[in-house]
């Protein structure tokens, strides 16, 4: 039968073949080296061709490839956007297993039709699943490189360490509090704003579309918070009590799904001040909604989060940034003011937290 259809025939319906087994067997309660995610993109790309694609928006330091899935029903119109990166702190590896476990998630329930293809119609979603690429791979080579943070770029001259911060790079009050000039620290800002090609990437791409874009989210760990603008304790969003309300909405959504509390606020109010951050400059440059989350756990195993907490972190967190575009997205085409009670607002607060490790 194969034969007789004839060679490159044949080969298209072995790919398919292939592509239906890998389809079923990709593994989301698992931890991936970058091959396999990068692989997995692809995979994407070939199952959903329509609504699906990859694009190409920077390099590394090492000169890997940063892509992002574009995710949305195709029109001529400017859509609006919601950006999510995953992966900016390597050894942050439930954060790619959640970028992952969003995009599966959404094209499923696109296909299912309802509130998601409603929303695909008015949007799209940019999802980098690893934008820190270099740093990533390093995480994975041993134990000794396991808890890696930052990007791969050698420091400044005179300096033996590697690694900028790429969440203290961007410019954001740049070099103004919680971040270090030490090039061997965690925190290190890198030279001058932007200095590095992974925020830089960022940057150039979301600023060319920052009157789309409706919504910043990036993806950490970990802590169990979702933190609002600014980190930088001298400013205050202009929006901040809304931003306070939505975060507080999503935090109560996670809590539906597996009872876990997540605290909302600004960085110096509920973890330490910082600047730099992708978010912070996100909300600067004019994008109205911008979160970080940091998801499970709270330092019972840090970063190194076990794989079977791999998809109830990610289920609860789905609730969460599902929470956040739905009101986005109601908020830019229906018009209608938002009236959600923040009821949990005072006893999220409540609680302080110190932190041992940069997140
Ligand atoms: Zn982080």
């Amino acid at each position: 039968m194969l034969a007789s259809l004839g060679p490159l025939v044949a080969i298209l319906l072995l790919r398919m073949g292939a592509a239906s087994t890998e389809r079923a067997s990709y593994n989301y309660s698992v931890y991936h080296p970058f091959s396999e995610i990068d692989n997995w993109m692809s995979q994407i790309l070939f199952d959903n061709p329509d609504i699906v694609s990859v694009e190409r928006y920077g390099k590394t330091y090492e000169k890997r490839d940063i892509n992002l899935l574009k995710i949305g029903e195709r029109s001529g119109a400017v859509k609006k956007a919601i950006w999510m990166d995953c992966g900016i702190h390597a050894r942050e590896w439930i954060s790619p297993a959640f970028c992952q476990y969003f995009v599966k998630q959404i094209l499923q329930e696109y296909r299912q039709g309802g509130k998601m293809a409603e929303m695909m119609a008015d949007l799209d979603f940019y999802v980098t699943p690893v934008l820190n690429v270099d740093g990533y791979i390093y995480s994975w080579l041993g134990n000794t490189t396991r808890l890696w943070r930052k990007n791969r770029s050698p420091g400044s001259a005179g300096c033996t360490c590697f690694g900028t911060d790429l969440n203290r790079n961007f410019n954001a009050t740049w070099g103004a509090i919680g971040v270090s000039t030490d090039c061997c620290a965690e925190t290190y800002g890198g030279s001058g704003p932007l200095s590095t090609p992974e925020a830089a990437s960022v940057a150039r791409y979301v600023e060319q579309r920052k009157a789309d874009v409706l919504c910043f989210l990036t993806i950490h760990s970990y802590g169990q918070l979702i933190l609002v603008p600014y980190g930088n304790p001298n400013l205050t969003a202009p929006n901040y009590e809304e931003l306070m309300m939505v975060g507080q909405g999503a935090a109560e959504e996670i809590k539906k799904v597996h009872g876990m509390s997540y605290r909302v606020g600004t960085s110096p109010d509920i973890l330490y001040p910082n600047s730099g951050s992708s978010r912070d400059w996100a909300r600067l440059t004019g994008i109205p909604f911008s979160f970080t989350f940091e998801l499970r756990d709270n330092g019972t195993f840090g970063f190194r989060l076990p794989e079977n907490q791999i998809q109830p972190t990610c289920e609860e967190a789905y609730s969460g940034a599902m929470h956040i575009v739905r009101y986005v997205h109601h908020q830019e085409f229906s018009g209608a003011a938002a009236t959600a009670a923040a009821s949990l607002w005072g006893a999220l607060l409540a609680t302080g937290v110190t932190a041992a490790h940069a997140l």
